[in-house]
């Protein structure tokens, strides 16, 4: 449902602001309550009337590719608006929004192959004859899902979830970010040009404390998928409580990432430093901590800075821009605070370190060093581009220092050595860990946090399985 579907009594409105000037660039309604249970009612209409889950699993596999081909086709306005939505580069837009697409391709492969187990059964007869069966187990759709996601790719986030959740037959609710709404209001038409039937994928906007809030408490949404911060996650979990909704959630990280003297250099510094600085560090997954072993920490060090110096600041539509602004002024500040923090306490700013002196919400990349394990600013995921780098002498402190944390999202080991690299890739406390690489994420491979950084795993079978429950059927024969 886009703009001005959610009825005459959600009056409130959201300013959308470019992060590059702070300018208002459009608005949107905050959905509310209200308007939460029209669009629940409509997507439990449209999954009892069985018009997508009861739909030919190769009927349905046949639309979810078609949605990836129109994406694909409109890539350039859409990469365009969610640019200027987020403040990325065009170029990390469609980057972005290109291996999205992708989730559609690769679930509209699994309609045709979502089916249970059977066995046949034969019982004790208790004191008469044996009794046989035919037991199965049939995998349904789990229902109306609620879908909400973050502002730091938008249109990313929301394919991630609708393709599986789609796949699966289910009818869905999805909420996008207040800060970045814009580029996801082109896909509700898509989905429906592409022939998912009316009430089947929703699309709505609004605040986290109104209308996300009314969509996890609400009783007719059985599961919430959700992409955000750890602090909103636990919230979903309480207030998932009163029907007891399934739950995925992934999460906030602060990852680490090892540079061991025996690195090929020349891709560990460049892979280190886009780890941290993509997206302005506004990525769940960014190498935050870097950890160089002793012999080569201060070319790591030197290294990871002067990359940081080389990357141009501007707005997504300058075209010699590496890297955009942050969301917004508030996430500006905490940054600035935290790198505050950490100076006044004695950390060494190699790199950056200040707000830009211009309009827009822009930090310059920033390289810390002599940082103590208790600062803030090593401690908390701060969501900007921001690395801290400490050296190493021995691999077990630095596997335990690496897994200190309560997130486990992401680590990066960089060595040439076979051995180590299996050995500590098994140590780290991470759902996924990047050998001499980082960033590289395919449909067809699990994604999820341990520990605070998440439940559950979307991507590959795993993630349609959160979409789907299991029934067990005995039949008597
Ligand atoms: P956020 O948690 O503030 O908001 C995320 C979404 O939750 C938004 O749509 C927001 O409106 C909604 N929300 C807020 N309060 C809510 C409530 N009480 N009930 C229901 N919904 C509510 O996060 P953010 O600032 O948008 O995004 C940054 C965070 O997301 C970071 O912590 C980052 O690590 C995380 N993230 C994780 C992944 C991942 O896959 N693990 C990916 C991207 C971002």
């Amino acid at each position: 449902m886009g703009q001005g579907s959610t009825g005459p009594d959600s009056v409130t409105m959201i300013p959308v602001l470019n992060p590059a000037t702070g300018e208002q660039i459009g608005e949107v309604p905050d959905c509310g309550a209200a308007g939460v249970d029209r669009v629940v009612a409509r997507a439990r209409a449209s999954f009892n009337a069985g018009v997508w889950s009861r739909m030919p699993a190769q009927n349905r596999a046949k639309i979810l590719w078609k949605v990836a081909e129109i994406v694909e086709q409109r890539l350039d306005e859409l990469s365009e608006i969610e640019a200027l939505d987020v403040g990325m580069s065009r170029m990390l837009a469609r980057g972005f929004i290109s291996t999205g697409l992708e989730m559609f391709r690769y679930y509209a492969g699994w309609c045709t192959k979502i089916h249970g187990q059977s066995t046949d059964l034969v019982t004790e007869g208790w004191g008469g004859p044996n009794i046989e069966y035919q037991a199965y187990t049939q995998l349904e759709p789990i229902g109306v899902v609620g879908l909400i996601i973050p502002w730091n790719g938008p249109l990313f986030c929301a394919m991630v979830k609708l393709a599986p959740a789609l796949a699966a037959g289910c009818s869905c609710v999805l909420k996008s970010a207040e800060e970045a709404p814009l580029s996801i209001q082109k896909l509700e038409g898509i989905l429906r040009e592409a022939g998912v039937p009316d009430g089947v994928a929703n699309i709505i906007t609004g605040y986290g404390e109104t209308t996300g809030a009314a969509m996890t408490a609400h009783p007719g949404i059985d599961k919430i998928a959700f992409t955000g911060s750890t602090e909103v996650g636990k919230r979903i979990v309480q207030a998932a409580t009163g029907n007891l909704k399934r739950i995925t959630l992934e999460l906030g990280g602060k990852s680490p990432v090892l540079i061991y003297d025996d690195a090929d250099l020349s891709q560990a510094i460049p892979g280190a430093a886009m780890g941290i600085f993509m997206n302005s560090g506004q990525s769940c997954t960014a190498g935050s901590r870097i950890f160089a072993q002793r012999g080569v920490y201060d070319q790591v060090v030197e290294g990871v800075a002067a990359a940081a110096k080389a990357l141009r600041l501007g707005a997504s539509d300058d075209p010699s821009a590496d890297l955009g602004p942050l969301i917004s002024a508030k996430q500006r500040e905490r940054v600035k605070a935290l790198v505050e923090d950490g100076r006044r306490n004695g950390a060494k700013i190699v790199a950056g370190g200040k707000a830009l002196d211009r309009p827009g919400f822009f930090f310059e990349p920033t390289v810390v060093s002599d940082v103590r394990l208790d600062m803030s600013l090593y401690r908390e995921e701060i969501f900007g581009p921001v690395v801290t780098i400490l050296p190493f002498d021995d691999e077990e402190v630095v596997i335990a220092e690496a897994n200190n944390t309560e997130y486990g999202l992401a680590a990066a080991v960089w060595t040439r050595d076979v051995s180590r690299a299996h050995r500590v890739a098994r140590r780290m406390d991470a759902g996924v860990v990047w050998v001499n690489c980082q960033v590289v994420f395919n449909p067809a491979i699990p994604f999820g946090g341990f520990k605070q950084s998440g439940w559950g795993s979307e991507y590959g079978w795993k993630g349609i399985e959160i979409y789907l429950r299991s029934k067990s059927i005995y039949v008597q024969i």
